[in-house]
């Protein structure tokens, strides 16, 4: 019998998200349930999105969670490269395997002449797809233009009619018309591959048995299949797994939920509580116990008692779950456990220059820098009154920075600075005018040790959390001022 080989494959463009680690638990559970191996793959074909900072949070997050993986980037492994950007030159060879048989050809069209059979298609009330022009020429021709050096793609070829038959570990068969299915793009212009040629080939190389991905790529599984297909592969069996949700019910999102693991980390949630929170995402113990470890979990785990009605992920339940954890701790674990978090020296030490002189007791550090050690702090709409700004301004301010902050890949105290001076060029304001208002939302007092210091110390997650509360208390932006101010930042 094959060995079971299960992956997660993130792409490494932002921050660590809880979905990942949903989808990296279950990979994991199913893998160790059958003795087999479980990979980590890095999918960073997107040049410009992908960053070696993001990576490197992922292997955190994860192993921050009690996820480890036995191959991978960081750990190497008999069949890496396991970074995506490592393996152009497979990549090629397998376009080039494709186009020689005839599953493949080179496309030339010109973004211009792409838009145009667009524009044409929606006005006709078709649905957009590329209409095939240079699947029609002549194979030695394309050649010939392909090594004189014509920007070109990749694409591959779709049969026209006729269903495809998705088998899903959950759903059984699903039938999707190949009439949906567009000439998908395999190779870029830059010579990189999309995700779809670059999924299968290292899938297949990599030994891969069994495919548990979120069920967004459920729609595009059939150029997946396709792929296998043409390249005479045996697929391996696909599992769709059903999308965490918002309590609203709608894709989970950052608008609504913070998703990013180090948020929770942040936080002071518990590793082993998050992973049980996220075990708990559409699957349940045969007993139904709400708390149970990851042992537990790979003990009885059993993919098919995985639902298919949206998993809501609910911070609320969430802490509940967390406190049961920290309860259930012994005292020593506790504190153990509290020291992890914030008191412990490094972070202790990044705080006390900021206090020391500030201070003519110790005993006034507590009042004065216990926002270091909380998660939200106490807002007042008073605390946001402005000698010069309006509370429509103020909420401005506070969204104009908050959206500088989000799209920072760098954290520290020149960059967020930088996000506060742009914020003031742009709505004409001094830095003094705005920062009482930072002062306010991050400490959630009127003075205290330097704002930007603390910033750069409480972090990216928590700095943002709090902007995001104080935008709540004062009134979130509705949906033509983010559109005014959305075209305000990008003038
Ligand atoms: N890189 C893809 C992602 O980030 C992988 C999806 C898959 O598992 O195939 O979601």
């Amino acid at each position: 019998m094959t060995t079971v080989r299960t992956r997660i494959a993130p792409s490494p463009t932002g921050d660590p998200h809880v979905g990942t680690a949903y989808i990296a638990l279950f990979n994991m559970c199913f893998a160790r349930q059958h003795g087999g191996q479980f990979i980590l793959r890095i999918e960073d074909t997107d040049q410009v999105r992908s960053s070696s900072e993001s990576e490197q949070q992922i292997y955190d997050a994860l192993r921050w969670l009690g996820i480890e993986w036995d191959e991978g980037p960081d750990v190497g492994g008999p069949h890496g490269p396991y970074r995506q950007s490592e393996r152009a030159t497979i990549y090629k060879e397998h376009s080039d395997i494709l186009v020689e048989k005839g599953h493949a050809f080179p496309c030339f069209c010109s973004s211009e002449r792409l838009n145009e059979v667009r524009a044409q298609q929606m006005a006709n009330k078709q649905t957009p797809a590329y209409d095939g022009h240079c699947a029609h020429l002549d194979p030695a021709d394309a050649q010939q233009r392909v090594a004189a050096g014509e920007s070109h793609v990749i694409r591959m070829k779709m049969p026209t009619e006729g269903i495809c038959v998705v088998k899903d570990m959950l759903r059984g068969d699903v039938e999707i018309g190949w009439d949906r299915m567009d000439m998908q793009v395999l190779m870029k212009a830059d010579g990189l591959p999309t995700y779809f040629l670059a999924n299968v080939v290292d899938d297949h190389l990599m030994g891969i048995t069994h495919v548990l991905r979120g069920e967004e790529w459920l729609p595009s599984a059939p150029k997946l299949i396709k792929l296998y297909e043409y390249f005479g592969w045996e697929q391996p069996v696909l599992c769709y797994m059903p999308l965490l949700r918002n309590p609203d019910k709608s894709k989970l999102s950052k608008r609504k939920n913070p998703t990013s693991i180090n948020f929770y980390e942040r936080m002071g949630y518990l590793p082993q509580a998050m992973l049980n929170y996220l075990g708990r995402m559409g699957w349940s113990m045969p007993d139904e116990r709400e708390k149970f470890s990851l042992e537990d979990m790979i003990e009885h785990f059993d993919i098919n008692r995985v639902s298919l009605g949206g998993p809501i992920f609910d911070v609320e339940k969430l802490s509940w779950l967390n406190g049961q954890w920290l309860r259930e701790l012994s005292v020593e674990q506790f504190a153990d456990a509290a020291r992890q978090w914030a008191f412990n020296t490094d972070y202790v030490m990044q705080i006390a220059p900021h206090v020391q002189g500030r201070v003519e007791t110790l005993s006034q550090i507590a009042p004065l820098a216990g926002f270091f050690f909380s998660g939200s702090v106490p807002l007042t709409a008073e605390l946001f009154a402005h000698k010069k700004l309006d509370n429509n301004q103020v909420r401005q301010v506070l969204q104009i920075v908050l959206w500088k902050l989000e799209s920072l890949r760098q954290w520290d105290k020149d960059a967020i600075t930088a996000c506060i001076n742009a914020t003031g060029e742009l709505l004409e304001l001094k830095l003094r005018d705005i920062m009482p208002l930072m002062f306010a939302a991050i400490t959630g007092q009127a003075n205290s040790v330097s704002v930007l210091d603390a910033m750069e110390i409480l972090g990216p997650d928590l700095t943002r959390f709090r902007l995001r509360q104080a935008l709540e208390l004062l009134g979130a932006a509705s949906k033509k001022e983010s559109k005014e101010w959305e075209k305000l930042l990008a003038e």
